[in-house]
């Protein structure tokens, strides 16, 4: 199937989880996968994996906290695969405890990495989506940020800033063909959550599923999302939570 050949997508986060099954997935649809992360390692794998798939890809190690990481990564992806025409802002850190506890650097790495990392991409790549009249941007949030759930109010706040901010792109962006919409995940297994498994199948236990998500099941949305399948969607707040935010 060739349904994105001839795009181009920077998967943030694309080494891991959901990102990684989402990098995997946009690649065998034929788009030119810009991976991206900390990790070198894990981000070479996923690389090798598409390639020898027959997929094309490349890996950029990039630690997303701030405007300048975030610019810099894209004009990198932009190098690499000439344009960026999907961009899925997948990083992200889910910390949670008592809002008491939490630190200045704690509140700034969050919001760093899972707010202005995705604020500067999209100000960095959706003009230039505008003005070729074409472009799909894809933010990954969480049933957390719909809900008001104790312990949460770092990570739901950060993540409820960037549904926001998909809705104001959304009618900033859309009139000019890009397409900004936003997938909410619910428990799903991922490297993040494996050594929160317990928690995992207690929250899903209450969702309409019963059980968590698998990471190719959040993908499947988000890849939905970037495709032309999706063209009248602009907007929306995708719910993959095995019902949870429903009931
Ligand atoms: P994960 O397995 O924990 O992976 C997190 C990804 O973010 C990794 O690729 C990691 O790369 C990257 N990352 C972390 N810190 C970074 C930094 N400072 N700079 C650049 N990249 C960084 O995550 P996941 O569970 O698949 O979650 C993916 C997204 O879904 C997140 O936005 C999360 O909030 C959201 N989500 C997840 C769940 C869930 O239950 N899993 C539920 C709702 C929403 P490195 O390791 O290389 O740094």
């Amino acid at each position: 199937m060739s349904e994105l050949q001839g795009k181009s997508a920077l998967v943030t986060g694309g080494n891991s989880g959901i990102g990684r099954a989402v990098a995997i997935k946009l690649a065998s649809l034929g788009a030119h996968v810009v991976v991206s992360g900390r990790d070198e390692a894990r981000g070479n794998q996923v690389v090798q994996d598409i390639r020898a798939a027959g997929g094309r890809a490349d890996f950029v190690a990039s630690d997303l906290r701030d405007e300048a990481s975030a610019r810099a990564l894209a004009v990198r992806a932009k190098e690499l695969a000439g344009q960026v025409d999907i961009l899925v802002n997948n990083a992200g850190i889910y910390p949670f405890g008592p809002t008491h506890e939490v630190t200045e650097q704690d509140f700034e790495s969050v919001f760093g990495l899972n707010v202005k990392a995705p604020y500067f991409l999209v100000a960095e790549l959706a003009p230039e989506m505008a003005k070729r009249g074409d472009g799909a941007i894809i933010n990954v949030s969480t049933m957390v940020a719909e809900l008001g759930v104790a312990g949460y109010s770092l990570y739901g706040g950060s993540k409820a800033a960037l549904v926001l901010m998909t809705k104001a792109w959304a009618a900033e962006y859309g009139p000019q063909g890009v397409r900004v919409n936003a997938v909410s995940p619910g428990p799903t297994r991922t490297e993040g959550t494996s050594g929160m498994t317990e928690a995992l199948e207690q929250l899903a236990a209450t969702t309409p599923a019963g059980r968590p998500g698998e990471a190719g099941e959040v993908a499947d949305a988000i890849v939905f999302l970037a495709t032309d399948r999706a063209s009248w969607v602009h907007g929306a707040l995708l719910p993959v939570d095995g019902g949870r935010i429903a009931v």
